[in-house]
């Protein structure tokens, strides 16, 4: 009864009518959604391997719908991307991250800790507004946290479409560090990767999953992690969901991790349990 009363339910929905139209709303209804302030962030911890200490959280966009609930960033992130409507969405993610980073930072007691660094993902349509750098400065500077802290996230299919690396230059004359995101799954040759103006790997899930079974798996991702030594970055095994995976990687010193095994994104805790 219920999949039927779905079912009618979509066939009278007037968005369904046309997908122009109902494009149209979703943009219309992404626009007010940044104003109204329903576009939050959950952060998940990064972890060092050998420690257990969280060193970096990413910081991940949800939409806090009225009706629809709590809408993961797959289900609208392409269209704001499509619309341009990314960049005042990130303008507001950045922002926030940057104030949480600096809300932890004075919320650790330890000063022998080092401050939590904090990372964004961007997308490409971002890369290529004007306005990024001078945005990155001005959420650095509001929240008073170091560039050094803030850490963008960019996938290499998107730095690959977004054709030129001068702003990624830019950023980092800021201080602000780069992160390669799903190391793997795109196009990166060696040469790309020598060129880029990089400081992390992002090793992509997929690699982690079959750490476990195989041998060949755990070559692969030891392959990365000596390639990332040789290149001098550090790196980030991502999407660790078993002891036996975080066991394997930490035999492989992967250095950094994340997965939800170590913690899942969530609304930020007032302060760390850094340990
Ligand atoms: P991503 O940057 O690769 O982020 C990691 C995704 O993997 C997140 O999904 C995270 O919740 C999920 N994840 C983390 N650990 C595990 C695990 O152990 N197992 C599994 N199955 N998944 C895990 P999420 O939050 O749904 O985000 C999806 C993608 O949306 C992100 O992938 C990123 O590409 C994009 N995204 C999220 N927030 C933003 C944002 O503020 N701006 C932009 N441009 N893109 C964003
Ligand atoms: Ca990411
Ligand atoms: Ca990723």
């Amino acid at each position: 009864a219920k999949s039927k009363g779905k079912a009618r339910f979509e066939l009278f929905e007037p968005q369904m009518a046309s997908a122009v139209l109902r494009r149209h709303d979703f943009k219309e209804e992404l626009a007010k959604a940044i104003e109204r302030e329903q576009m939050i962030v959950q952060y998940q911890p990064i972890v060092a391997l050998d420690s257990g200490r969280i060193v970096a959280a990413e910081a991940l966009v949800r939409w806090e719908h009225p009706v629809r609930g709590l809408v993961p960033p797959a289900e609208f992130v392409p269209l704001a991307e499509e619309t341009g409507l990314i960049v005042p969405l990130g303008r507001h993610v950045l922002r926030e991250a940057c104030r949480q980073a600096r809300r932890w930072q004075d919320a650790e007691t330890d000063p022998d800790v080092e401050p939590i660094r904090m990372h964004v993902n961007l997308s490409v349509a971002e890369l290529r507004d004007p306005g990024l750098v001078d945005n990155v400065l001005a959420s650095i500077q509001e929240s008073g946290i170091e560039p050094g802290q803030l850490v963008i996230e960019i996938t290499e299919s998107q730095l690959v479409a977004a054709a030129g690396v001068e702003r990624f230059h830019e950023l980092r004359k800021l201080g602000v560090k780069i992160a390669l995101d799903d190391f793997g799954t795109g196009y990166s040759s060696l040469s790309y990767l020598h060129s880029l103006p990089l400081d992390t790997l992002k090793i992509a899930k997929p690699f982690i999953d079959g750490l476990t079974s195989g041998r060949r798996e755990s070559s692969f991702v030891g392959m990365i992690v000596d390639l990332a030594r040789t290149l001098d970055l550090e790196v980030i095994a991502e999407g660790i969901e078993t002891a036996e995976q975080l066991a394997a990687l930490r035999e492989l010193k992967a250095g950094l991790g994340q997965g939800y095994f170590l913690g899942r994104p969530s609304a930020a805790p007032p302060r760390l349990a850094r340990t």
